[in-house]
């Protein structure tokens, strides 16, 4: 079917009755599962009373699309009750007042519940929980009760090690451990900043702290200096994203090195494919296995396609949306590459929006100022690649616009993922072109797995290869430049893009 002649004659393809729907089904008390109501913002029906009601109901409302409930499967061998509030970790595990005084949330998310008693078992954690549902906690609680509660803390080693893929993941990561052990001596979480990786290398008696949170390519180069001797705990946050290809050789590296030690192993991410599940699972013993609505969208986020026609077309509608005041800030917006990212600041910075930039390009210290000024509101509208698209918590982000289309499902995920988060509603649009014939595929497939109510013609579409995805995700589709006055594509362009227009790899980290 030719539906991209159909599109261009104008049709705008919005899910957003769809989730008006999930919407409705979020509200519906006596419809919410344990699973599903991750911030236990809704009090749990006695189930045999939930099951009457919902016959009842169901009767004359048969009709209706039915949205499917999310998921979650917990398995492995002997799987640790779960805790139900953060009172029982002070019962079961003899965790500190102090310590559970610091979380200011009422209870555990459905990962947490799961995952914090599995880690005080010393259990090898592989999970997959939807974005901005908690993962973060999950492991720095239990760290912190570990390290806080531990006789010795004296040896200068490194007992816990988080890898992260990118260096505003790494921080946010430290802002965690800060909150939850402000004031207290006991241990010292750092991240391997340039400035320590140079004093390591350089100073002798340099101290990494008792817990490292790094990302792959600079641990690489501190791996011979690092002293691992007391090394017990080992966290990959966005684990597919530290094994996928851009990753991998570094990750490689680093768990070679590691290798004869015993360590207690935590694999967290919100998608986790097959292929990577198998490789996590061989690196594991008796793992504990928590899957929570795995490789699905955030429930929490209306989802939104909108074809553009051009690349022209997109500059308009961003225009469009500022004048009509959809881009309610904050505002983040995904490009592909480098160039178009700066190309795009550019065009919007000429219109007067208060935007920045963020991308592997900028130094260190930019990149942590701009994080800062969006955190801080300062900036209302951030242009960015994939460095932005893993892990990054930014409260009450309104709005995800991918104004280029990513190229994998995980990467869609994740971007859509920085709105809806800790159980707030987000919205998440994307822009297409003809250009996007096989990648667009992609989008809607997630978009049908999240329950989106999808258009016919979307349902008439098939499903991408394996090939193709393959080749998608290492190639980026080739675009027009970003103007609104329309140049082709030159030579020199697009050998600028291929080399800067990959997913997040361990360069842009
Ligand atoms: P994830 O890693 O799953 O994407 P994060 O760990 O970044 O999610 O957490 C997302 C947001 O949810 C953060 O702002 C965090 O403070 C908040 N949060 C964490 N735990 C809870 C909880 N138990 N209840 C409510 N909010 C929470
Ligand atoms: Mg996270």
């Amino acid at each position: 079917m030719d539906f991209f002649r159909l599109l261009s004659r104008g049709t705008k393809l919005d899910n957003s009755e769809a989730f008006a729907k999930n919407d409705k089904v979020v509200e519906d008390e006596d419809k919410i599962t344990r699973s599903l109501d991750f911030f236990h913002t809704h009090s749990l029906p006695d189930p045999d009373v939930c099951e009457k009601k919902q016959k009842k109901k169901s009767e004359p409302e048969s009709h209706e699309p039915v949205i499917p409930y999310r998921k979650s499967k917990i398995t492995g061998p002997d799987v640790p009750h779960p805790i139900t509030t953060f009172q029982d970790l002070a019962n079961r595990f003899q965790v500190s007042e102090s310590l559970i005084s610091r979380i200011k949330f009422p209870a555990p998310t459905q990962i947490q519940s799961e995952a914090i008693p599995g880690f005080l078992h010393d259990r090898d954690i592989l999970a997959s929980a939807p974005t901005g549902s908690g993962k973060t906690l999950a492991y720095v609680l239990p760290i912190a009760h570990i390290l806080q509660t531990q006789k010795q803390n004296t040896t200068n080693g490194i007992k816990a090690l988080i890898l992260v893929p990118t260096k505003e993941l790494a921080v946010q990561v430290l802002e965690a451990f800060t909150i939850l052990t402000r004031g207290s001596t006991t241990f010292k979480a750092k991240v391997l900043t340039k400035s320590l990786l140079a004093r390591l290398t350089s100073e002798t008696g340099a101290k990494a702290g008792d817990v490292l949170i790094a990302t792959p390519l600079r641990l690489v180069r501190a791996l011979a200096v690092l002293d691992f001797d007391s090394l017990r705990h080992l966290v990959l946050d966005e684990a597919d994203k530290l094994f996928d290809h851009a990753f991998a050789p570094q990750t490689d590296d680093i768990l070679a090195h590691l290798r004869g030690r015993t360590l207690q192993k935590t694999f967290l991410s919100a998608t986790l494919p097959s292929s990577i599940e198998t490789l996590a699972l061989n690196l594991m013993t008796a793992p504990l296995r928590i899957l929570i609505s795995p490789g699905q969208a955030a429930a929490t986020v209306t989802q939104k396609l909108t074809y553009a026609g051009s690349e022209a077309g997109k500059l308009l509608a961003i225009r469009q949306m500022l004048k009509t005041g959809e881009l309610t800030p904050p505002v983040l917006i995904f490009v592909q590459s480098v160039e178009r990212a700066n190309a795009l600041f550019h065009e919007l910075v000429y219109d007067g929006v208060n935007v920045d930039v963020i991308h592997g390009e900028r130094t260190e210290t930019q990149r942590r100022a701009v994080v800062q000024r969006f955190k801080k509101a300062e900036v209302w509208v951030l242009i960015c690649t994939d460095v932005l698209a893993r892990g990054i918590d930014v409260h009450g982000v309104n709005l995800v616009i991918n104004y280029d289309v990513p190229q994998s499902a995980q990467a869609y995920i994740h971007r859509i993922g920085r709105t809806g988060r800790a159980g707030k509603q987000g919205k998440a649009v994307t822009f297409f072109t003809k250009d996007d014939v096989e990648n667009v595929k992609i989008v809607i497939n997630v978009m049908k797995e999240s329950g989106c109510v999808v258009e016919e013609w979307m349902m008439r579409l098939g499903k991408v290869d394996k090939k193709t995805k393959k080749q998608l995700k290492r190639k980026p589709v080739e675009r027009d430049n970003i103007s609104t006055q329309p140049r082709k594509r030159t030579r020199k362009n697009h050998s600028k893009e291929k080399t800067n227009g990959t997913e997040l790899s361990a360069k842009e980290e």
